[in-house]
């Protein structure tokens, strides 16, 4: 089955899930299922509920704006969240709620295996690394398992004053180097010299 067939039966298969939490729409994700970069925000909000897309209200024109800046289209790239209902008003998603769409997320990122996972804010990055802390570590390449896991800001932290901004911008900026440098490292593997440590923790970048 090829990528996109198989994401889609994951669709269906969360959309079936009636022991999931949380009500409003299923926003799965977008996007092109062999690209380089997958984003992972928190949940989506009012604007995702209502088109079941993600990041299309404010943050998400910010994030798109800064994708395309780097010389990519939207399109290019695979954008989801880590929870795939809209919580209740916006509020923060709770660890139950995160748990419950855990195996799908796992599915989807090994169906889609970026090379490196660009998460968006503090829910996200500490999905992937538990001890991380966001103003000390965005901007940073990790290995988390498997996954080379890149943090970043929140679009909606980067919309919030001048200073969060910039940080946004010019970590952004490093995604493509990341890229690059993650493609040494896999033909370091391919040549079978020894992989990088697997520290959930060590920045590589
Ligand atoms: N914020 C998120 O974390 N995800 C979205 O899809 C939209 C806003």
């Amino acid at each position: 089955m090829d990528k996109r067939a198989e994401l889609k039966k994951l669709e269906e298969e969360i959309a079936a899930d009636f022991h999931l939490p949380l009500e409003s729409n299923l926003v799965f994700g977008e996007g092109n299922p062999d690209c380089d970069v997958i984003f992972i925000g928190e949940a989506p909000g009012l604007h995702e509920d209502i088109q079941k897309r993600p990041f299309v209200g404010r943050s998400g024109q910010l994030l798109r704006k800064n994708i395309r800046e780097l010389g990519w289209k939207e399109e290019d790239v695979y954008i989801t969240n880590i929870v795939k209902r809209r919580p209740p008003e916006n509020r923060d998603p709770l660890p139950g709620e995160i748990n419950a769409y855990k195996p799908y997320l796992t599915r989807q990122i090994e169906i889609i295996n970026p090379k490196v996972i660009v998460t968006l804010g503090r829910f996200s990055m500490n999905y992937f690394l538990p001890t991380a802390k966001i103003t000390r570590d965005q901007g940073k390449l990790f290995r988390a398992g498997k996954w080379y896991v890149a943090p970043i800001l929140h679009p909606s932290a980067a919309l919030r004053g001048n200073e969060m901004m910039k940080m946004f911008q010019e970590s952004f900026k490093k995604i493509p180097a990341m890229i690059k440098k993650v493609e040494t490292f896999n033909e370091e593997i391919e040549d079978t010299s020894p992989p990088p440590k697997e520290s959930s923790q060590k920045n590589l970048f």
